[in-house]
């Protein structure tokens, strides 16, 4: 079962939705998750930098680190709407989720791919354009770091499907050449 634990109340309106909810839902059934995950806003990214003791690039949304998720709300327009904002918390989320749940190494682009994805921020993102996946060197600064690693991962989910690949993640049955 979900459980979000939020620092303020000020924030609980903006993001709780039946969406939100149901879909987090589904991530954590489908990672069989069940852990405490802690979620706090910020202003400025100043104060998330003070936390990590580094600078975070300026596009920054979100960060997640442990069971806490950091999500930068720079001002109420910094998303279209609050569908927007909603996928940048189930991003960070996922993220979590990942790192708890699966055991064997897996590369960094599998992560952020799988983030896209089950954010669903894949669907408004030319990843199918994508045609070299090489990702093995790939880094944030990369142009079309998102796409490339949303590309390498659909890969996956096309031939497994999303449950099964998901369950031989956590089960350590996928050696991925590509780290
Ligand atoms: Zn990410």
């Amino acid at each position: 079962m979900i459980n979000l634990k939020l620092d303020s109340n000020k924030f609980i309106s903006k993001i709780y939705s039946e969406t939100l909810i149901e879909e987090l839902n589904k991530i954590f059934e489908l990672f069989n998750f069940d852990k405490s995950i802690y979620i706090k806003f910020f202003r400025d990214k100043s104060e998330i930098e003070k936390i990590l003791g580094h600078s975070v690039p300026t596009w920054i949304k979100g960060v997640a680190i442990d069971n806490y998720v950091y999500i930068l709300e720079y001002n109420d327009m910094s998303y279209k709407n609050k569908r927007e904002f909603e996928k940048v918390i189930i991003h960070e989320i996922v993220h979590i989720v990942v790192d708890f749940s699966i055991r064997g190494s897996y590369p960094q682009w599998l992560n952020e791919g799988l983030a896209v994805v089950l954010a669903k921020q894949h669907e408004n993102m030319q990843y199918t354009k994508i045609l070299d996946l090489d990702v093995k060197n790939l880094g944030y600064n990369d142009d079309f770091y998102y796409e490339k690693c949303c590309a390498a991962t659909m890969k996956y989910i096309d031939k497994y499907g999303i449950k099964s690949f998901i369950k031989k993640l956590i089960d350590d049955e996928i050696k991925f050449d590509s780290q």
